[in-house]
């Protein structure tokens, strides 16, 4: 690939379907505006979901749910490379040679191991234990300079650049490239409960490819000041969600009016949450439109991997030949 942009940046999401605002706001901005200064390689992980899913029998269509949303939110297939992880083998193999380097104990002293134990008790499988080598592989695999990673998750990148030391050193060569972890801000968007994380798996989340009528059901379901029972009670929008996505959606004279409002009871939630819900149809109405444009032939989206598939590869066909000659492998 040539190119004047800053680097190689690569991130991975698991296919998880319909993309919903968290996503949107957390990842997939962030994706949009990469572009403009880096070739982004952005891979849909199918592999790694199978650490942790107990059935597959929504993975093709939760690929490319995600890769239609991904389009529609502005991720330009022509510059960027969008593919699946499991289209370009390479990563397997080179996730293999890679575990060799990497002591068994270090993986299982991780955190997040220790985590996902801890959650699915009854399927601690060998993937799950060789999770943080499959990631170093996607990284290393297409020699990514950058990684854009909320601080929560810089372990995970020094465990990539300790595994390119330790190959590096091990096969006395430089074939690997330490990623960098491009640091940033990946706002933590509550659901509808006003508690937890947007998730689907915790149906507190609003879907961008919702219509109007589902989206504005959704905002009027949300949790808002607990300690604002009657119409008549002020409110305190600081530990409200509804006044949190305003801030996103509404304009900054809306936002205000609500600051205001909210504390001295001047405005009631029904109509405060009307607003919100009328600002974000607006705000989610062209990626609407993209969608349904997109969407209505489904061989984009296959031809947008396919392609994507294409130019991954030529990338990793690379770096595993050069990976295999620094080993010594035949
Ligand atoms: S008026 Fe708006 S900001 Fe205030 S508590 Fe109700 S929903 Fe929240």
């Amino acid at each position: 690939m040539t190119s004047a942009k800053r680097g190689r940046v690569f991130s991975g999401a698991r296919p998880t379907g319909r993309q919903h605002l968290g996503n949107y706001l957390g990842a997939i901005k962030n994706y949009v505006t990469l572009q403009d200064e880096y070739d982004c390689v952005y891979c849909i992980v199918d592999l790694h979901a199978l650490t942790t899913v107990d059935t597959t029998e929504n993975l093709r269509q939760n690929t490319y749910e995600m890769a239609l949303d991904w389009l529609a939110a502005g991720i330009r297939p022509v510059e960027s490379i969008i593919f699946v992880q499991s289209h370009v083998p390479e990563v397997a193999e080179l996730h293999l040679i890679l575990s060799m380097v990497t002591p068994l104990g270090k993986l299982t002293d991780l955190p997040t191991f220790k985590e996902k134990v801890r959650q699915q008790p009854h399927n601690v499988n060998y993937g799950l234990v060789g999770y943080p080598v499959l990631m170093s592989a996607d990284i290393l695999l297409y020699k990514a300079n950058l990684v854009p990673v909320g601080v929560d998750q810089e372990p995970h990148i020094e465990f990539a650049r300790e595994v390119v030391r330790s190959f590096n050193y091990r096969y006395n060569t430089s074939v690997l490239i330490e990623p960098q972890m491009k640091a940033t801000e990946f706002p933590k968007v509550l659901g509808i409960d006003g508690q937890q994380k947007m998730s689907k798996s915790l149906n507190n989340h609003i879907e961008l490819a919702s219509t109007p009528q589902e989206t504005t059901e959704r905002v009027m379901q949300m949790v808002t000041d607990p300690q604002r029972i009657r119409r008549s009670d002020p409110g305190n929008p600081d530990v409200c969600n509804v006044f949190s996505l305003h801030k996103i959606f509404s304009s900054p004279e809306e936002v205000e009016m609500v600051n205001v409002e909210c504390r001295r009871a001047g405005i009631g939630c029904v109509d405060c949450k009307k607003l919100l819900a009328r600002n974000m149809n607006a705000h989610l109405e062209p990626f609407r439109a993209r969608r349904a444009e997109i969407g209505q032939d489904p061989g984009t989206v296959q031809d947008v991997l396919q392609d994507g598939k294409r130019r991954a590869q030529a990338i990793a066909s690379q770096t595993i030949a050069e990976v295999k000659d620094a080993v010594g492998l035949a």
